[in-house]
């Protein structure tokens, strides 16, 4: 056996033994609700959190918002190298499921699939983050580098908050492992659209449909042309799309709309292509004789670009996985994570490094119970050889 094999095999039979303790305390991060904008919940999660961490020796800091609740950091020190460039760890605490979710669907084992609302989104991938510093501490293997997790409170509703302490640590990092689900089947993400989020305001003017039609501008009539136009800003050649998802307005049937409403999702693969839509929006002009037109949002996450420092990684990834016999894969998607912010820094981002399963915001989420000791292994080799 090569020195290789044998670092990947010490560890999944390190992990193995721990099994039943990492799935432990995945039950615990989902046990604690945690849906994004509860602010209460997400600080309690963090606290609570962060104290374990403590626990296994790291420096522990929360961040803390009224609205969003707490992100974490936590900084393990590092005798080796305490100079050298960190690498970052990134998840995100919060999940989609409002509170209550829990007591409809709770963590369930079923076979080799385990179920619970943010297991896969991404709890089970901030405890194999957990797991895997754990293990350098007790199986006396070294990172190259100093290492820091940042745990996020709000990144299903755009990291508004923890956008700047998630810049702040990219900026002195020399890679980062973002612990998002991997695509179903366990490939991993190493390129992401960048997103945008647009709200249009449509004003006009109400007047009685049955006697005074002409003196109204119908602010629907209005909306419904403009979405035609919009809708022409997508390039699906070039990975642009276009959604408008929601549309509102008007009153009752017989009044002319004096106002109306759309939600509209815009995804990039390219820097250009984001700058484009964004003016392209700004730039819409009303059709009928006296609408108004409000355009609010904009780009909300820049694209992950596969850039050839992003390539080496994987390709470093790839290597460590052939330890296991593992064949890793990778892909991009067109969901953003927090590894956008960061890989548009020019920092190497390695996405979707979670437990396998299926599910992500939907009702089966779940993970395989049976994946956690090999991308337990995978997440320690990248941390302890970065
Ligand atoms: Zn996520």
């Amino acid at each position: 056996m090569t020195q290789a094999e044998n670092s990947s095999a010490a560890l999944l039979a390190h992990f193995a033994e721990k099994q039943t303790e990492i799935l432990a305390f995945i039950r615990w991060l989902v046990e604690q609700e945690s849906r994004s904008g509860e602010a209460d919940a997400t600080t309690r999660i963090a606290e609570n959190f962060g104290e374990r961490l403590t626990q296994f020796g790291a420096a522990v800091d929360l961040f803390r918002d009224a609205k969003f609740g707490a992100t974490l950091r936590a900084r393990f020190p590092h005798n080796a190298n305490p100079d050298a460039k960190q690498l970052l760890v990134v998840g995100h605490l919060d999940t989609v499921w409002p509170l209550g979710t829990l007591a409809l669907r709770p963590f369930t084992i079923d076979g080799d699939k385990a179920y619970a609302p943010g297991i896969f989104d991404m709890k089970a991938g901030v405890t194999l983050a957990t797991f895997a510093l754990l293990a350098l501490k007790e199986l006396g293997r070294q990172s190259q580098r100093p290492v820091t997790f940042l745990m996020t409170c709000d990144e299903e509703t755009g990291s508004h908050f923890s956008r700047p302490l998630i810049e702040a640590e990219a900026q002195h990092s020399q890679a980062a492992l973002v612990l998002e689900p991997p695509v179903p089947g366990g490939t991993i993400k190493t390129g992401r659209k960048g997103v945008g989020e647009f709200e249009l305001i449509v004003r006009g003017r109400s007047a009685h449909a049955g006697n005074d039609i002409r003196r109204g501008i119908n602010a629907i009539n209005e909306l419904a042309q403009q979405i035609l136009t919009i809708n022409q800003f997508a390039d699906y050649e070039r990975g642009t799309t276009i959604n408008v998802g929601v549309v509102r307005g008007g009153t009752l049937s017989n009044v002319v709309a004096a106002e109306a409403h759309a939600a509209i999702d815009m995804r990039f693969e390219r820097v250009e292509e984001g700058q484009r839509i964004e003016e392209a929006m700004a730039n819409l002009m009303p059709m009928l004789d006296g609408a108004q037109l409000e355009i609010k949002g904009g780009i909300n996450r820049p694209p992950l670009v596969r850039t050839q420092a992003i390539a080496d990684l994987f390709a470093h990834a790839k290597n460590l996985a052939a330890e296991m016999d593992y064949d890793l894969q990778e892909a991009s998607v067109g969901g953003g994570s927090d590894g956008n912010f960061i890989a548009a820094l020019g920092v190497p981002v390695l996405d979707g490094l979670g437990v396998d399963g299926e599910g992500a915001h939907a009702e089966h989420e779940h993970i395989l119970i049976s994946d956690i000791g090999r991308r337990a292994t995978l997440l320690t080799r990248l941390i302890e050889t970065i």
